[in-house]
């Protein structure tokens, strides 16, 4: 059974709020999190980065690294790509983390390629 992300405040709040209540259909689940975000002061996300780590679960991941684990690097698919620490692709596990379906996400390979963000800003401009 999928382990579910329990978000207790904050933004985890943010999180599960559904995009629709903004009344704006045309966004799609990570966009209309993204867009309720952006008010959101940095210090606080920060802790909603912190607390959404520990749902991550690239550690589990066969492309995840020893330098990975030792730098603390998690949760690429928000923070972007590993800085040097994961460059062998040996699969994504990305659409199986709770994180995946919470935010509505729908690519991968983030410690690769990208934040969610950076690849769509890619299909757009590429
Ligand atoms: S979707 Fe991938 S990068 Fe994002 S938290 Fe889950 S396992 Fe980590
Ligand atoms: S982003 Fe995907 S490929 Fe990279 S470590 Fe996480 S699950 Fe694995």
């Amino acid at each position: 059974m999928m382990p579910r992300v329990l978000f207790s405040t904050g933004w985890f709040d943010i999180l599960l709020r559904q995009p629709d209540r903004t009344g704006d259909f045309s966004m799609d689940t990570f966009e209309g999190k993204m867009k309720e975000l952006l008010p959101v002061k940095k210090e606080e996300r920060w802790r909603v980065y912190d607390r959404a780590k520990g749902a991550c679960i690239c550690p589990s991941c066969p492309s995840y690294s020893m330098c990975a684990q030792g730098n603390g690097e998690v949760l690429f698919c928000i923070m972007g790509m590993s800085f040097r620490c994961i460059r062998d692709d040996a699969g994504c596990t990305c659409p199986k983390c709770p994180v995946y379906l919470e935010m509505g996400l729908s690519k991968k390979d983030y410690c690769m390629k990208g934040s969610e963000k950076d690849q769509r800003w890619e299909k757009v401009f590429g």
